[in-house]
C-alpha cells in the first residue's frame, strides 16, 4: 500500500516552516512553494521553477497539492458559480462564486453537513457527517479559482457554505491564515469574513486569533423565535450572544459585526420584528443584511412579499441602520444561502467534470 503523502494545503506558512525544517528542507522554502501554490496557482511541482530539480521531485513524490476533485459545476443565469467537490472519503463539499460588479466573492463551506439544524436551512436538514480538514477549506479557493474567467479575479471569501465554522475552528483560524498571508492569498482582513449562528465561547478567540470580519446569523430579535430558527439559542441565548458581541474590544465602527437577517414570512417579517431588532442591535457597530429566505423543499418556510421585504429594510434604516438587502444568487442551481444540500439537480447550465 502507498504510504500517505503530506498534504502542502493543511499547514498555514509558518506550520509549513516548521515542517520542512523538521525534514531538513529550508524553512524559507514555505514562502516559495506557497508563491506558485497559492500566488500564481501553479500546483504541480514539476513548474516551480525556481527551486532545484532534486526538491521539485521529492515535492512531486512525497506531497499532496490538492484535496479535492471536481465533481460538478453549475452556472446561474445570474454569473454565479456553484462547484461541487469530492473529497478523497467521497464527501461531496460545495462552493459558490458569486460575481458583483468588480467583485467577486468566494463562499466556502467547513464541514460535511452540519449539526445545527436550522430550520430554514437546506445544509441543516442533511445531519452532520465530519469536519473539513485545512486543505479540503483551502482547496475550496484553489479549484473555484479556475472557474473564474478572463479578467475577473477573487476579491473576497465568506465562510458561509456548509457548516458551522466555529464548531471547527482550528482547520478555520489555519485556512484564514494562508487566506490573509501576503505569501498565500495575499486577501486583505477585511476581504476576509467568518460567519457564525452564534457558538458564543469561539467567538473571542476567532477575533483574537485572526483579523477576519465576524457575521453573525441572527434571524430573529427573541429568543422565542430563535430557538425555533437557529436551535443553537437554546443553548446560547441571546442575551449570551449580545453579551459575548459587546464585550468585543476588535468591535468598532470601523470593524462592525455584520448580522444576517433571514426574512420568513410570518415568522420574523412584522414591523415590531424590526422595531426589536434595532432595539438588540442599539449602540453595537454592525451592518445589517437582510436576506428574503430561499424556499427549498426541505422547509416549512416561505419567503416574504417584495412589499414586506422592502417595508421590513426600511423600518430599519429610519431606526439609523446600516442595511443591506441580498437578493437570492444563484437560486436556480440551489446555490443560495441555506439551499447547499449536494443536490445539483436540473441545473441552468451544468458540466461534470
Ligand atoms: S444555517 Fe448555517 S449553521 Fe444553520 S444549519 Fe445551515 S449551515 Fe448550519
Amino acid at each position: 500500500m502507498r504510504e500517505a503523502r503530506l498534504q502542502l494545503q493543511d499547514h498555514s506558512i509558518e506550520s509549513l516552516r516548521a515542517r520542512f525544517a523538521e525534514q531538513g528542507i529550508e524553512p524559507w522554502r514555505a514562502e516559495q512553494v506557497a508563491g506558485w501554490l497559492y500566488g500564481r496557482g501553479i500546483g504541480d511541482p514539476a513548474q516551480w521553477s525556481d527551486l532545484p530539480a532534486a526538491l521539485r521531485e521529492r515535492f512531486a513524490a512525497e506531497w499532496e497539492w490538492h484535496a479535492l476533485d471536481w465533481d460538478l459545476v453549475q452556472r446561474s443565469a445570474d454569473g454565479t458559480v456553484k462547484g461541487r467537490l469530492r473529497a478523497r472519503d467521497g464527501a461531496l463539499v460545495e462552493s459558490v462564486l458569486i460575481p458583483e460588479g468588480a467583485r467577486t466573492t468566494l463562499c466556502i463551506s467547513t464541514q460535511v453537513g452540519c449539526p445545527l439544524a436550522c430550520s430554514f436551512c437546506a445544509t441543516g436538514a442533511l445531519g452532520f457527517t465530519r469536519n473539513l480538514t485545512v486543505a479540503e477549506i483551502v482547496d475550496q479557493v484553489c479549484r473555484m479559482r479556475e472557474q473564474l474567467v478572463p479578467g475577473q479575479r477573487l476579491t473576497n471569501v465568506v465562510y458561509m457554505g456548509m457548516g458551522e465554522p466555529l464548531l471547527n475552528l482550528p482547520a478555520v483560524l489555519e485556512s484564514a491564515r494562508l487566506l490573509l498571508h501576503p505569501k498565500g492569498f495575499a486577501l486583505g482582513p477585511r476581504k476576509v469574513t467568518v460567519s457564525t449562528a452564534g457558538v458564543v465561547p469561539k467567538i473571542a478567540t476567532l477575533l483574537a486569533s485572526v483579523p477576519v470580519n465576524l457575521a453573525v446569523s441572527l434571524h430573529a430579535a427573541t429568543d422565542a423565535v430563535r430557538d425555533e430558527l437557529v436551535p443553537l439559542n437554546r443553548r446560547f441565548p441571546l442575551a449570551a450572544l449580545m453579551g459575548a458581541l459587546r464585550s468585543l474590544e476588535t468591535v468598532t465602527a470601523r470593524r462592525p459585526v455584520f448580522f444576517e437577517y433571514t426574512l420568513i414570512q410570518g415568522v420574523n417579517d412584522a414591523p415590531e420584528d424590526a422595531r426589536r431588532l434595532a432595539r438588540l442591535l442599539r449602540g453595537l457597530p454592525s451592518k445589517l443584511n437582510v436576506i428574503p429566505m430561499n424556499a427549498h423543499e426541505d422547509s416549512p418556510h416561505r419567503p416574504p412579499s417584495e412589499a414586506v421585504l422592502t417595508r421590513f429594510a426600511g423600518d430599519l434604516v429610519r431606526l439609523g441602520f446600516t442595511v443591506t438587502v441580498r437578493r437570492p444568487r444563484g437560486a436556480d442551481i440551489d446555490a443560495a444561502c441555506g439551499q447547499l444540500a449536494g443536490r445539483g439537480a436540473q441545473p441552468a447550465v451544468a458540466s461534470r467534470v
